[in-house]
């Protein structure tokens, strides 16, 4: 195990009951005060660390890093420097914060390095080289074949062999707290041969985790399932909007376009794959057996605890769907030898969607499309409405975390308010 993830390690500095921050975390983002440069940071409580400071005040290994690195508009050159470098960072932070040293606790200039996140302002932490977005939530794979073609035949005859993904857009994932406008597109309603152009009527979330890339193999080579844990950073909570009308008219034959390429938004803190490790469980089992190149050993999945919320403007948010992480059919370590068998290249700061997360009950779709089952069956709120889809002025959040022996892991959350067409 390592120091970092020991549950029994405390920080002397201290964090609420709760909080998704502890010791025990340590995500990185990219922060700026006062509109000042935009820096490297860890959450910590109610706190982060300005990593910038901290290696400029030789806290930090000289050779590993430099200044540039942490001084920075995102985590790509961080991201760059491969596994080795970013778990020793995070080490040594976690060891810097750990009541085992009293070294930071006592720098006279330790308000320079830790500041309160409320004091902060947050940014899109990684330049998104591509996007590629899975569709591995076999829940979420039946519930949408049962929908749209047959209920005895819902997945396609490819699913369970191939973790089925698109390349997404990667210039519109936007930052939590950034609101979007309805999109626009052509629709074409079921009575009419013909299709109309007008705002989105079904506007949709999905709820998703993303995970980013450290550089992967050159053009050409592969990265096995057993590989694939060195090449990943980290994840953070992703809601991949989605427009179903314009999905419905335009995705055959080649699929998501419009309907998909207008937002994605993400979390600010990308929670590493070693602050994760402790929270492996065993997938769901594959039948029929994959092919040899998507075979694995071990516990792949995790157990992520998801929640999505509507708030209508003015109200109180409403729960509407609990799901978890672990549901999901195909693990990310089969999603990258998948996405690279054929030899292609992924590159530092690449993000993969998990494809919607669904649940095996009603309650745990990760979609309103699944909630109200093609708007059939209204989502009750808790201000007496009802929602089928996402309507102007609603906010939606999604929040995770992992708990397990009084360690909470927490990613924070993702919020984005929709606004009209323009
Ligand atoms: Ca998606």
């Amino acid at each position: 195990m390592l120091a970092s993830n020991n549950p029994r390690r405390k920080s002397w500095l201290d964090i609420p009951e709760g909080s998704d921050f502890p010791i025990q975390n340590l995500p990185f983002g990219i922060l700026s005060r006062d509109g000042g440069p935009k820096k490297v940071g860890v959450a910590i409580g109610e706190y982060a660390l300005d990593v910038s400071a901290l290696y400029d005040f030789g806290y930090l290994d000289l050779n590993l890093y430099s200044h540039e690195t942490f001084e920075n508009d995102c985590l790509n050159d961080l991201i760059n420097l491969g596994k080795e470098a970013n778990r020793a960072l995070r080490e040594r932070i976690s060891y810097l914060l750990s009541d085992e040293t009293f070294e930071l606790k006592n720098d006279t200039k330790r308000d320079l390095f830790l500041i309160k996140q409320s004091a902060l302002d947050m940014h899109m932490p990684i330049k998104v080289g591509d996007y590629t977005d899975f569709y591995s939530s076999i829940e979420h794979a039946t519930n949408v074949g049962t929908m749209f073609r047959d209920p005895d035949n819902a997945l396609l005859p490819n699913w369970k062999h191939i973790p089925v993904g698109y390349h997404g857009r990667s210039s519109s994932i936007i930052l939590s707290g950034e609101s979007i406008h309805r999109p626009k597109g052509q629709t074409k309603p079921d009575d009419s041969d013909r299709p109309v152009f007008g705002p989105c009527r079904l506007l949709d979330f999905e709820l998703e985790m993303a995970f980013i890339t450290h550089p992967g193999k050159a053009l050409g080579g592969s990265i096995s399932t057993s590989e694939a844990e060195d090449y990943i950073f980290g994840m953070c909570v992703f809601n991949d909007w989605s427009a179903r009308d314009i999905q419905k008219w335009e995705y055959v034959p080649l699929g998501p376009f419009l309907a998909k390429n207008f937002a994605s938004s993400i979390s600010p803190w990308i929670v590493t794959m070693d602050a994760l490790e402790p929270f492996k469980v065993q997938g769901p089992s594959q039948e029929p057996a994959v092919l040899p190149y998507l075979e694995y050993e071990g516990e792949k999945n995790y157990d992520i605890d998801l929640r999505v919320y509507i708030e209508p403007e003015g109200e109180k948010e409403s729960l509407v769907s609990h799901s978890n992480y672990k549901y999901m059919y195909w693990n990310m370590a089969q999603q990258l030898a998948h996405h690279t068998v054929n030899g292609c290249n992924v590159r530092g700061g690449d993000m993969m969607g998990s494809g919607t997360i669904s649940g095996p009950d009603r309650s745990s779709y990760g979609s309103m499309l699944e909630l109200s089952w093609k708007g059939t069956q209204p989502v009750q709120l808790e201000n007496g409405g009802e929602r089928k889809f996402i309507q102007d002025n609603d906010t939606v959040t999604m929040r995770a975390a992992c708990e397990k022996e009084g360690v909470r892991i927490g990613f924070g959350e993702v919020t984005t308010k929709v606004l009209p067409a323009i």
